[in-house]
Formats: C-alpha cells, sequence, structure tokens
C-alpha cells in the first residue's frame, strides 16, 4: 500500500503494447496527474496480432515490429504519464512461463500497487486477454504470500480493475464504475495517435469515450462530463456507507 491513500498507487498489465492506451489511457492519465505513481508492464509487443499497419509495409520483419511498437507504446506512456516496461514473451499466443510470473511477482513485491488495471477474464476473440487476467490474479496471489519471498514485502489487498474489451456484451463485461476523463481526454488523445500501428482504433475509441460520457452523465455525474472509461470490479469494495 502507498502511504498517500489519497493518490493510489497504479500498475497495469497489458497483454499487448497498445492495450493499455485504448482501453485506460484516461485512468493512467489521470492518475499521474494527481500524483500516483503509475507504472505500465507489457507482456508482449503485440508484434504478430495488433500490428496491422506495420505488416502492411513491404520487407517488415518481426524485430522490426518490436522496435517500432516499443517506441510507439513508450510515447504514449509518456504522455500519459508512466512509466513502461516490456516482457517480449510473445503474442497470439501469449505463453507465461514461470519465469515471467516470477519477474510480475517481484515488480508487484516492489512496487507496492494500490490498484492493477487488466484485461477480462474471459474474452472469446483474444486468449491472450484472458491469459493476461489469469497472470495477473496469479501474480497478485504469489505476491500476497507470507512465506514466498522471505527478503520482499508481500503486497496488500490491491484491487483488481478490468478494463473494457473490445466487445463487451460477448465478454460478460458489467460496469460497476464509470470514471470521469474529461480532464484528461487531450491526453489520451494524444497517447492514441502515437500508435500508428493501429491507428483503425482511435476513432472508435475516441466514440467509446462520448458514450461511456454520456452514460456517467446518467447514472449521476454532473453534466460538465464529457468523456469516461468502463471499468470493472474483482473484489468487493469496503465500506461504512450504504453507497
Ligand atoms: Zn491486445
Amino acid at each position: 500500500m502507498s502511504d498517500n491513500l489519497a493518490s493510489p498507487s497504479v500498475l497495469v498489465i497489458s497483454a499487448h503494447s497498445g492495450d493499455f492506451v485504448w482501453r485506460a489511457g484516461g485512468a493512467i492519465a489521470l492518475s499521474a496527474q494527481r500524483g500516483s505513481a503509475v507504472h505500465v508492464l507489457c507482456l508482449s509487443f503485440g508484434e504478430r496480432g495488433e500490428s496491422q499497419g506495420l505488416w502492411k509495409q513491404q520487407d517488415m520483419t518481426l524485430e522490426r515490429v518490436k522496435e517500432v511498437r516499443r517506441a510507439e507504446a513508450s510515447a504514449a506512456a509518456g504522455t500519459l504519464g508512466a512509466s513502461i516496461e516490456f516482457l517480449d514473451l510473445g503474442d497470439y499466443p501469449l505463453r507465461v512461463d514461470e519465469a515471467a510470473v516470477e519477474r510480475i511477482v517481484g515488480v508487484l513485491r516492489e512496487r507496492q500497487p494500490d490498484v492493477l488495471l487488466t484485461h477480462v477474464a474471459e474474452d472469446p476473440y483474444n486468449r491472450d486477454h484472458n491469459q493476461a487476467h489469469e497472470t495477473t490474479l496469479l501474480a497478485r496471489m504469489v505476491a500476497q504470500a507470507h512465506g514466498h519471498d522471505r527478503t520482499t514485502r508481500p503486497l496488500g489487498a490491491a484491487q483488481v480493475l478490468q478494463f473494457e474489451p473490445h466487445q463487451p456484451e460477448v465478454c460478460g463485461f458489467a460496469p460497476d464504475l464509470l470514471l470521469d476523463i474529461s480532464p484528461v481526454f487531450d491526453l489520451k488523445t494524444k497517447a492514441m495517435a502515437c500508435m500508428t500501428a493501429q491507428e483503425h482504433l482511435i476513432r472508435y475509441y475516441t466514440d467509446l469515450g462520448v458514450r461511456r460520457g454520456v452514460q456517467a452523465v446518467r447514472n449521476g455525474a454532473p453534466k460538465t462530463v464529457t468523456h469516461a472509461e468502463a471499468y470493472q470490479r474483482t473484489f468487493p469494495t469496503v465500506g461504512e456507507e450504504l453507497r
């Protein structure tokens, strides 16, 4: 648990190098602006399955795609105010071996995030996203275990917020948080513009932000709210009030 409860620290576990931008860019920028430490862990570059724009270019190679995706995601993270690292585990399919889990556990214990952001559990279109979800819960569990590594501090009860999948109704996604990202939507737009290998998604996620913003107002947010991101909590919240 970070010392400053007003600005919970955030770790984002992203299956591919673009996912965190489309689905959680607003949350990242908002948290960073409020003084939270935000770190993004990309399990892969999305080099095979989520780099369509690059594979249309002549003489493209896997290594070149990875280089470009690393540069794009680093620029996007910098724009949003987050630090970023890449595990380069490969994609389509993403395979997370024991060494990778150990490494993620190490990051969790070192950074002690209050909140984890990752994918949903069951996306029939994208098994890599499911793998990232499972990896997050597995690493969280191990990081919490007191007998795991006596030289580092166990992780606390970090909430896991699942960000919105591409086709939410097919993934059983039922948001219980509509996060107002209106004040930082310009930053999300700039970060999305960094992701040239997936340019086709910019308009889609801009429209989605507007739609979720309308729904936030419908659910009680002030009329000044123009953009939102949807999240689903994995664990119950704790409180003393009925709300
Ligand atoms: Zn992805």
